[in-house]
């Protein structure tokens, strides 16, 4: 198998992820994980209700542990961001934000929750009507428009290369950026306008988006701004892939028990699928999400 193709690709490495990894490659199938411990929602959490440990244990350490664990049944760990998922030819075509491409039979979604909140005037008001986490929802509203996409990593980046195949003008208000050279470079050769040196302080609208007003005093004329704070979310990746999502929030993905989503091949585990948003929950719904997975991997790779 070539060193870009795996029977199963994690996308997360949280614990849900990490339990996935342990029981997939157990089952003797190429695991690749991707995603940064960092992110993890447990990486600063200070645990004292996951079973078997009876003294406060530090998230981190629990992750690293975890990590450990999977590389010893030989799962191989890639610290990126995914950014792009496709699926072509019973095969699921995963790409990093480095630009390297990936292949899998099976995925699993890991990716913990990312809705990151701007938490400025007027986002909440106006959520839905003209403020959007989600680029790839939501894009092709705003044909020939103007917006801003706000947020310092490969989301914000990526989403505003996006946008650019859609808007009229595509501002990025970015003033820690922290995206690898390739994002750089594809920027800096884009007409994005990239604003470095302030901040979002307020939404500005009536019944729509009108203006963004930054922490400089400038005001942006835009008719959308997207709000990506953190990794590609999950909602990107998974409705690219034709995911569907709960009903009642539409934040959620929808899994049966055998953490399998509407996608044949592809599955779901942790908090990306709802509450309650614990590590039990999480690792118990890995260790199905990973033996699943195994199986329809290896049922694939004979037919
Ligand atoms: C402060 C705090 C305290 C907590 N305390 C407890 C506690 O005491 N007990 C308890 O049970 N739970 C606790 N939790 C909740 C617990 O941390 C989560 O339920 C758990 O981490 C969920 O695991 P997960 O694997 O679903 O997602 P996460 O742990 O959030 O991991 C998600 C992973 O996905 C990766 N990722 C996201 N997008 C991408 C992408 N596009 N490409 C690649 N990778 C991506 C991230 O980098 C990360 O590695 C706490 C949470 C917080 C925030």
């Amino acid at each position: 198998m070539p060193q870009d193709a795996c029977d199963v690709a994690i996308i997360g490495r949280g614990p849900g992820g990490l339990q996935a990894a342990i029981h997939a490659a157990g089952k003797k199938v190429k695991v690749i994980v991707f995603g940064r411990p960092e992110r993890s929602s447990l990486y600063k959490a200070h645990v004292a209700n996951f079973c078997c440990f009876e003294e406060i244990v530090s998230g981190k350490q629990l992750l690293e542990a975890g990590k450990r664990q999977a590389e010893s049944f030989d799962s191989v760990f890639v610290e990126q961001d995914i950014i792009e998922t496709k699926s072509e030819n019973n095969r699921f075509r995963l790409v990093t934000e480095n630009g390297e491409t990936f292949s899998a039979i099976a995925v699993i979604l890991a990716m913990g929750i990312a809705r990151k909140k701007l938490r400025v005037k007027g986002e909440k008001e106006l959520l839905g009507r003209g403020v959007s986490y989600c680029v790839d929802c939501d894009a092709n509203f705003y044909r020939g428009m103007d917006v801003a996409v706000v947020g310092n990593e490969s989301a914000a980046a990526a989403g505003a290369l996006t946008l650019l195949g859609y808007a009229k003008k595509v501002y990025l208000v970015c003033p820690k950026l922290t995206i690898t050279d390739l994002l750089h470079e594809q920027l800096n050769h884009s007409d994005v306008k990239i604003i470095r040196d302030a901040w979002v302080k307020e939404i500005r609208g009536g019944t729509e988006v009108e203006a963004v007003l930054l922490t400089d005093g400038d005001v942006l004329k835009v008719n959308g701004v997207f709000v990506e704070l953190g990794a590609k979310g999950a909602m990107e990746l998974a409705a690219n892939l034709g995911v569907v999502f709960d009903a009642e929030t539409f934040s959620f993905i929808e899994t049966n028990k055998k953490q399998e989503t509407n996608i044949p091949g592809l599955y779901a585990a942790g908090d990306i699928t709802g509450q309650p948003w614990q590590i039990a929950k999480a690792v118990g719904e890995g260790c199905v999400a990973g033996m699943e997975a195994a199986k329809y991997a290896k049922r694939l790779a004979r037919s």
